[in-house]
């Protein structure tokens, strides 16, 4: 099989959706922007060995390469309508091909998401995808606009794909029970469209957890030029979690662990009622763990009144895979 066979056979696949004019196969692709809207854009790339195992289950990969990206749209609040996808690949091989679309189509077609474009390389294993999304005029969620008072949340469960990875590394010991959520909570994440689209209106900022959240939410809090306070025992963490190590571990792998794609967005005291109500129907849990403070930049962690600190365990997690 050439490159040509390869795009034809793997990558071309038609879509229902009419504003897709041409996908794979000509120069470019040809999308219809609808009138008023923002077009939302977005690129990450995994590489072989950095982002992910060189052995990783390739529809595992498949979703997780597009999951990553339909996060960061998520959290910009957009609606996903099509994605371009460049790979790098060491060899032929139809089998990982085939699994490896397997789960990039699935997470696809159930968002609606077309492939419209891309690149097929000979190289080192990599994964670049590009997603596109819209937003009406004037919307958006960006980092910059949380307000001083706003309530700090969370979805989901914390910490739980850095558990997956520890116990991947053989650092930490799942009881067998709660083995296959945590490697799912690694391998497949979901990413929070409903929740992004519902939030549009309601929260002040936004953004996806890739990085763990302490790092992460200190990007909103340089953005709006705010302070961050963090209650600890506020985390939400799983019930593996807790089952598989102490409190205080569940506390640091939920504020440093990567790989989340959870959402931590900002909304106004006043709007609490309503945020209720418009995450009621996304069927995911979501958590008040903090709020927002004038002063410099930073995020800061309290319990029970005081400051806390994280303090490093045993297992070196800023290690990536
Ligand atoms: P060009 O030489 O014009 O860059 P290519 O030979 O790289 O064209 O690609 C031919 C067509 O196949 C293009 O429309 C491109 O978008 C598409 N394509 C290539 N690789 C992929 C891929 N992995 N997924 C989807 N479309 C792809
Ligand atoms: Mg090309």
């Amino acid at each position: 099989m050439n490159e040509f066979d390869i795009i034809k056979h793997y990558f071309t696949k038609a879509s229902h959706r009419k504003d897709v004019i041409m996908g794979p196969g000509d120069d470019c692709a040809l999308l219809q922007v609808p009138a008023n809207t923002l077009l939302a854009v977005s690129t990450d790339t995994l590489v072989s060995g950095v982002h992910f195992f060189a052995d990783m289950d390739p529809t595992a990969l498949g979703h997780k390469a597009l999951a990553v990206n339909l996060s960061d749209l998520a959290a910009m609040g957009a609606d996903p309508c099509w994605v371009s996808l460049a790979i790098t690949l060491p060899e032929v091989d139809e089998v990982w091909i085939k699994q490896f679309c397997a789960g990039f189509f699935e997470l696809s077609e159930y968002y609606n998401v077309a492939l419209v474009g891309g690149d097929t390389t000979k190289g080192p294993l990599s994964i670049t995808v590009t997603v596109h999304g819209t937003l009406p005029l004037g919307k958006g969620l960006l980092r910059s606009g949380a307000q001083v008072g706003d309530g700090i949340y969370v979805t989901g469960t914390l910490g739980d794909a850095a558990l997956g990875l520890q116990q991947a590394l053989g650092n930490i010991q799942v009881p067998k029970a709660h083995q296959e959520f945590v490697r799912n909570k690694f391998e497949y994440p979901h990413p929070r469209i409903l929740v992004g689209q519902a939030l549009r209106d309601i929260a002040t900022s936004a953004l996806d957890l890739s990085d763990g959240l302490a790092g992460d939410l200190a990007h909103i809090c340089r953005a709006s030029g705010l302070r961050a306070q963090i209650e600890v025992d506020q985390l939400p963490l799983s019930d593996a979690m807790q089952a598989s190590i102490s409190q205080e571990q569940g506390w640091e792998l939920a504020l440093t662990g990567g790989d989340d794609y959870e959402l931590c967005f900002t909304v106004s005291e006043l709007h609490r009622g309503q945020l209720e109500t418009a995450l009621s129907h996304c069927g995911v849990k979501f958590t008040r763990i903090g709020r927002m403070f004038s002063g410099e930049p930073n995020v800061e962690l309290v319990h029970e009144g005081k400051p806390y600190q994280i303090v490093n365990q045993s297992w070196d997690h800023f290690r990536k895979v």
